[in-house]
């Protein structure tokens, strides 16, 4: 079976995770620009991010056989550092518009500041101007509020539910988002908040249309193989392949594909991998020698 994990940070992961994420069957993923555990303090810094993210990441994840898209937004917490993000404003019209973004994201709210709520604001517009979907972080604290409030901002700039991904929803908030029209996406983190028997659960409630399941996976503790697992306990509760399909790879690929930048042919009719490439003169090999990874072999 083949999934897509529609949400995962992987500038903080290893080889090993995209060699285990390929072996369970992830044929292709999207990285939401999002902060990287401390504030950044440069403009430069968010340049070189977004570059890594339409670039070099972009890159190595062919190399491991994963078509790798993203998203660009400047995200909620580091919104709160005014100066920075009038600068971040400016670049990001020009990377939303390269290869392989689909979507503007992940905007919305953390705190719920003001100037939360100015540059969640600029980037809907943003997002409308160039007709790309929307991906929505829903906050951690205050969840039901922020989530309820996001898509009364949203509505009020006129965005067309369809193109609105919501994620980390809960229990607590599915049931509005689904309501309201939205993509309802779920992270399934290991072990809290969304563990893979509650989305079970879910996923019994609410059927598959339009819920998403993603991992999130980041620098923190998380897991990169969520998708597949919460698809290998679904298959174990009894919920059909169809259904289980729509939710860890259809779905995903409906909304996202809506920027007209993802397409099942890019996996599907991918290229060999050929580790010889060069991405800038630099390729994931190391002395340009192995063309596969070497367990327990020192080389000097
Ligand atoms: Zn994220």
């Amino acid at each position: 079976m083949q999934f897509i994990d529609p949400h995962v940070h992987m500038v903080s992961r290893t080889t090993d995770d995209y060699e285990a994420m390929s072996a369970a069957g992830i044929v292709a993923l999207i990285e939401p620009a999002f902060w990287l555990g401390q504030p950044r303090t440069a403009v430069g810094s968010f340049r070189d991010y977004f570059s890594t993210l339409v670039g070099w990441e972009r890159f190595r994840s062919s190399q491991f056989g994963i078509r790798h898209y993203c998203t660009i937004g400047l995200n909620s917490k580091e919104a709160n550092n005014e100066p920075l993000a009038e600068a971040v404003m400016d670049l990001l019209p020009l990377f939303a518009s390269k290869e392989g973004v689909v979507a503007i994201g992940e905007i919305g709210y953390d705190d719920q500041t003001e100037a939360e709520d100015k540059y969640f604001r600029q980037q809907i517009d943003l997002a409308k101007e160039l007709d790309l979907p929307i991906l929505i972080h829903t906050p951690h604290r205050d969840k039901k509020n922020g989530t309820y409030r996001s898509m009364d901002v949203l509505e009020e700039h006129g965005c067309d539910p369809t193109k609105v991904i919501i994620d980390h929803c809960n229990e607590e908030t599915a049931q509005e988002v689904l309501d309201r029209g939205y993509w309802t996406a779920f992270t399934i983190y290991p072990g809290t908040k969304m563990g893979n028997e509650r989305m079970v659960d879910l996923m019994k409630h609410y059927g598959p249309e339009r819920i998403i399941v993603d991992s999130s996976a980041d620098w923190g503790i998380s897991d990169p193989l969520s998708v597949p697992k919460t698809a290998a306990l679904m298959f174990q509760r009894g919920i059909s392949e169809a259904d289980v399909r729509k939710v860890t790879y259809q779905n995903a690929l409906t909304a996202y594909s809506q920027s007209g930048q993802m397409r099942e042919e890019h996996w599907l009719d991918a290229p060999e991998i050929d580790r010889s490439q060069l991405f800038s003169g630099n390729s994931v090999l190391r002395n340009g020698r192995k063309t596969e990874r070497t367990d327990n072999v020192v080389e000097n």
